[in-house]
């Protein structure tokens, strides 16, 4: 599996240990991963998209086979058509990641069918960390320097100063 371009999309806003975990055990299978930060109509970061790069690229600086970039824009599907083969990881933390990451996965290999989605499942402890649960802690003033890289802390400490 090692000629096979993987391809781990997300948000990242900001990147946290379960973030991490997923992009080293991708790497470790298919010997090397790119993170991508990839837009979300969806959603609307607290972080801009070259903020979200520096923090990956800064907790990813030391690790041989884990690059980081920013989608230019478009469907991801367009991305790794461009790379194939190629495959898509996303981590799955439980039941409830199922609908939305099932979804993605359909639309996916509806717009690159040559494209496979794999999933890696969320390490025992990392199941119920999210990047929306770090936001709101540190917009109350809490912190969770254990659940993300020292980079993020601070990132998080100097936007959300009160
Ligand atoms: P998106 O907006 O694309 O869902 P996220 O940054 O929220 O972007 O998540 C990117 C991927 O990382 C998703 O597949 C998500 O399920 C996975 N992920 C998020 N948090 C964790 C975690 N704690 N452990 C494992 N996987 C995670």
């Amino acid at each position: 599996m090692k000629n096979i371009t993987a391809v781990f999309p997300g948000t990242f806003d900001p990147v946290t240990n379960g973030h991490l975990d997923i992009a080293r055990r991708a790497r470790d299978v298919f010997g090397r991963v790119t993170v991508l930060v990839i837009p979300n109509a969806g959603k609307n970061p607290l972080f801009t998209q070259e903020e979200r790069v520096a923090l990956l690229q800064e907790a990813f600086a030391e690790e041989p086979g884990i690059t980081v970039c920013g989608a230019p824009g478009g469907l991801l599907a367009d991305y790794v058509k461009e790379r194939l083969p190629c495959v898509i990881v996303r981590g799955l933390r439980g039941a409830e990641d199922v609908p939305h990451e099932f979804c993605n996965a359909y639309y996916n290999a509806t717009f690159c069918p040559q494209a496979e989605t794999v999933f890696f499942p969320a390490r025992p402890e990392n199941l119920f960390l999210s990047a929306s649960a770090v936001r709101e802690a540190y917009s109350y003033g809490a912190g969770l320097p254990d659940c993300i890289p020292p980079a993020a802390d601070r990132a998080l400490r100097k936007k959300l100063a009160r």
